[in-house]
């Protein structure tokens, strides 16, 4: 599913095939969680292909690495050109990116001296738009800040995230919405969360959430559109009396919620300012910042 045999990735500096990749299991990240990833998305433009925003997504990736004591030896620029020639090599435009950065051999809980760097992509078709999720507010917590970085994506922060939607398959939902420490909202497994309440949108303030590259654009897609948006601390409560709510996240970019434990939201997805924002995000992640090319 995700490389078959002519597929390369890039390891440590080589470009190699997939198959013929090997890391160690005694690596401390497999053992501890102790590593960090990045999830990234290239676009189709007609123009040949746009990673969006490759520059945000690559320095959070070095912002995490550092979190975890992990030192990632390429600069954001470095990584920018090695993701397209990622894309290159592979003969893929609307593909999905995953750089990870992992410790090696260490089974001391102490930071590793050894770091290493993996990049891979595959095929991400373009999606129409997904299914209405039914969600549910899953028993497991977003850890604490004070427990692990939350602002990072590592990989130990994914337990939480990871069980929260096995729980919510396992009940007949779609999906997860977690809580943080205090009992507000948080997030989804893997994507931020809005709700729209007479004409205007609300959303988790930072602090104990991961801070979405998809989140902060469509912020700025609602500047642009006059919609106001504020960041708060979000009751369960709150958010069970909205008028619509969706996820965002640079994989599903923005999915429409169409309930949260049983209840409906009122609003039709169509009708929904979720809607309307997905369009012009769709034509946003066309625009090539890197090659400077324009939206065909
Ligand atoms: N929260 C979590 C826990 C995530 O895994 C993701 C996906 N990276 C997001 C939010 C959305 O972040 P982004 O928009 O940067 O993809």
């Amino acid at each position: 599913m995700y490389y078959d045999d002519r597929t390369e990735v890039f390891l440590d500096g080589d470009w190699i095939k997939a198959k013929d990749a090997k890391a160690s299991l005694f690596a401390q990240t497999l053992h501890y969680g102790t590593g960090v990833f990045d999830g990234i998305r290239s676009y189709n433009n007609g123009n040949g292909f746009n990673i969006f925003k490759a520059q945000d997504h690559f320095q959070r990736l070095k912002d995490s690495a550092e979190k975890v004591f992990l030192k990632v030896p390429y600069s954001v620029e470095d990584m920018i050109k090695i993701a397209y020639e990622l894309i290159d090599r592979n003969n893929l435009t609307n593909a999905y990116i995953r750089p990870l950065v992992y410790a090696g051999p260490n089974m001391i809980l102490a930071p590793a001296k050894e770091t290493h760097f993996f990049m891979t992509a595959w095929k991400w078709a373009k999606y129409p738009g997904f299914e209405p999720l039914n969600t549910m507010i899953s028993s497991y917590l977003k850890p604490s800040p004070k427990s692990t970085p939350v602002e990072a994506k590592i990989i130990g922060n994914y337990s939480a995230n990871t069980l929260a939607s096995a729980e919510a398959k396992k009940l007949g939902f779609d999906e997860a919405i977690l809580l943080d420490h205090d009992g507000h909202i948080a997030e989804g497994p893997g994507s931020n969360i809005f709700y729209e309440k007479d004409g205007e949108l609300f959303t988790p303030k930072l602090g104990n959430i991961l801070p979405g590259i998809t989140r902060s654009t469509i912020m700025e897609i609602c500047d642009e559109l006059n919609v106001k948006v504020t960041e708060k601390d979000i009751t369960p409560e709150e958010f069970y009396q909205a008028d619509h709510a969706f996820f965002c996240g640079t994989a599903t970019e923005i999915t429409h919620i169409s309930s949260v434990n049983g209840e409906k939201f009122k609003k039709k997805w169509d009708d929904s300012i979720g809607h309307n924002l997905l369009e012009v995000y769709q034509q946003k992640v066309m625009f090539d910042e890197y090659r400077g090319l324009t939206i065909v």
